[in-house]
């Protein structure tokens, strides 16, 4: 199924995100935590491409075993930086015969560990390519990321907006958002880039702040603003790891309210394969 569909017949839909272990941990582990998350009943569940390179082969068997073993539809991340065509070209075929049928289309973030990397030798520089790429080869369902306080490498929000609607009108079905951690940042997005013309979903993708050390390296490297009040909890409970978890469940639980209030098309949790605390957030606001 086409998860755009999803948000055609039935809002708001819930979505998960998950990461595939780390080579030297065992495949199954993830599944432990899959087969939490799915009594929740989640629209679809999202599985994340590693920009390392090292984790790759193990999103295709993930969404592919998500779909056919437990019948949820998954959506297979797909990053084109430091890929040739040829290999893009793959994968897309490995997708296909896998029997997934969505995809998220991103360009990933240059390698922090190659000082030599120059993205003007990329045979792939843009997201948008990888869309045009993965359009014309087969009828997948297409997402693609948003950045709803521009992206690092973009200076002003109005020209990263620009480039969004070229990205929207090479074919895609629905947007993500970056993690946001003040609502008004996703409203005044959302009006700002149906100004610009863009009408599909832009679904809010929410990260529970559960780990202090983690999160401030997070919003390192995406660039989201973390407000006073949310600041003050992660000062208050650095060193207190289980306060600092019970903080971020019940911030992350009045956000995601809060935007079901004002009905949106769904809400995208990044679960960090923490199965135990999604599970507490999607109990508190009774999302089905
Ligand atoms: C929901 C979500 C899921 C993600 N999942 C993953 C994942 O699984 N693996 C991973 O490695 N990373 C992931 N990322 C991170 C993502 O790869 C990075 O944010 C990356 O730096 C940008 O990807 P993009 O697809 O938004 O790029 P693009 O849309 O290509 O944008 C990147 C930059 O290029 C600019 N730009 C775009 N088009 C043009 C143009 N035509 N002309 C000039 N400038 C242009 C944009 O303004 C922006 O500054 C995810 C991000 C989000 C929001």
């Amino acid at each position: 199924m086409k998860i755009i569909d999803m948000y055609r017949s039935k809002q708001p839909v819930l979505s998960l995100e998950i990461f595939p272990p780390r080579p030297d941990y065992p495949l199954e582990t993830v599944f432990t935590t899959i087969e939490k998350l799915i009594r929740l009943h989640p629209g679809f569940i999202s599985v994340t491409y590693g920009a390392g390179g090292k984790t790759r082969d193990r999103t295709v068997e993930i969404a592919a075993r998500i779909k056919k073993n437990h019948k949820i539809e998954s959506l297979a991340h797909l990053t084109c930086v430091r890929h040739t065509r040829q290999e893009i070209s793959d994968i897309l075929d490995c997708l296909q015969e896998e029997g997934i049928q969505n995809i998220m289309a991103l360009r990933g973030d240059y390698p922090e560990d190659d000082p030599d990397f120059d993205i003007s030798k990329q045979e792939y520089r843009y997201a948008f390519e990888l869309i045009n790429d993965a359009r014309n080869k087969a009828d997948f369902g297409i997402a693609a990321a948003a950045h709803p306080e521009g992206h690092p490498e973009c200076r002003k929000l109005s020209e990263d907006l620009v480039n969004l609607k070229h990205k929207v009108d090479c074919g895609v079905d629905f947007l993500i958002t970056q993690l946001f951690f003040d609502n008004r940042i996703y409203y005044d997005f959302v009006d700002r880039a149906m100004a610009k013309g863009i009408e599909c979903p832009i679904i809010p993708g929410i990260m529970p702040v559960l780990n202090a050390k983690q999160i401030k390296r997070i919003i390192y490297l995406c660039g989201a603003s973390i407000p006073s009040k949310l600041l003050s909890l992660v000062d208050r409970y650095e060193y207190k790891p289980e306060d600092m978890e019970k903080a971020g469940i019940e911030y992350a639980s009045r956000q995601i309210a809060d935007l079901l209030s004002e009905h949106v098309p769904g809400i995208h949790l990044y679960t960090m394969n923490k199965a135990d605390q999604i599970t507490e957030i999607v109990n508190n606001v009774g999302i089905k």
